[in-house]
């Protein structure tokens, strides 16, 4: 009886209907992939759909959102926000706030999504699916620098429609064959792509600089799965800069992309790692000129 009331709270928990998009959304993904059968330019649609999006992810809600890395226009501010929305990752508000929390806690008591601290299920999943009004709320104080412009507060409300657009113009363009690969499949491994930043980016790699919390360096997620959010150890080590490969190994495939947007106008004031905080050295040695022992730097003040 106690197994059965176990499955009974975790369903309630994780399975309640607030959470039922999320679900069917991978439902489809699966069920239709099996019973269409597998596809190679499905496939390579469903890639191309996830390149295109985990880019925004990372350059939009993260980089600009969350940390103001580089500074641009109000309209395309406006157009980024769109376009992350196109990921189905919520709003830009509610994002950049559970982020900037994420760094301010991290790895400790608040820190939401903590594999350190709670398990890797809750960690990747169980805290956006979980039932807790405390997750939808937006903690409003932490961004007040973005809820100034009342068009973000527009769409924060309306933030499913970027993604809803998306799906139907595969539909109406590709039909079925479109949407199933370029939306469903593609959106069900953009989520698990950008979850892996919170999940395995504090659980396996290596740990160049001693930041108060477990983040690590990644090159399989930061070449091949995030854009360049992989390098997660090095960002939290320093999150103002915009690049987050210090590195010219470290590819940061988000970060060549403001840099194109920067030479076309679109972006300035991009603020990248000094060469004393990618060498780990604190201000104080620079002024000595004494090299540090590595790890020497604590991570920036939390916000
Ligand atoms: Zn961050
Ligand atoms: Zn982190």
């Amino acid at each position: 009886m106690d197994s059965v009331r176990r499955v009974g709270a975790f369903a309630r928990r994780y399975f309640h209907p607030g959470s039922w998009p999320f679900w069917g959304i991978h439902v489809i993904a699966i069920v239709g992939v099996a019973v269409s059968g597998f596809s190679w330019s499905g496939l390579a649609l469903a890639l191309a759909f996830y390149a295109a999006r985990m880019v925004w992810v990372s350059i939009a809600y993260h980089r600009y959102f969350a940390h103001r890395t580089f500074k641009t226009s109000r309209a395309f501010q406006l157009v980024m926000a769109v376009l992350a929305n196109t990921t189905a990752q919520k709003g830009v508000l509610w994002w950049a706030a559970h982020h900037r929390r994420h760094h301010k806690f991290s790895d400790q008591e608040g820190d939401v999504h903590s594999p350190v601290l709670r398990s890797f299920w809750f960690s990747h999943i169980g805290w956006v699916v979980e039932k807790n009004p405390e997750r939808e709320r937006i903690d409003a104080p932490r961004v007040k620098d973005l809820s100034a412009y009342p068009e973000l507060r527009v769409l924060e409300r309306l933030c499913h429609l970027p993604a809803l657009a998306l799906a139907l113009t595969l539909l109406a363009v590709g039909g079925w064959h479109a949407v199933l690969w370029g939306f469903f499949v593609s959106t069900v491994l953009l989520w698990h792509g950008t979850f892996t930043v919170n999940s395995l980016n504090h659980l396996f790699g290596r740990r160049r600089y001693a930041t108060e919390d477990d983040s690590r360096n990644n090159w399989f997620l930061g070449i091949f799965v995030t854009c360049g959010e992989g390098w997660h150890n090095n960002h939290h080590h320093y999150q103002a800069a915009a690049n987050q490969g210090f590195r010219w190994y470290e590819v940061d495939v988000a970060f060549y992309v403001i840099m194109a947007l920067r030479v076309l106008g679109l972006v300035w004031d991009v603020r990248v790692a000094p060469p004393h905080v990618v060498r780990g050295e604190t201000r104080a040695q620079v002024a000595a000129g004494a090299a540090a022992p590595r790890p020497a730097v604590q991570s920036p003040e939390r916000r």
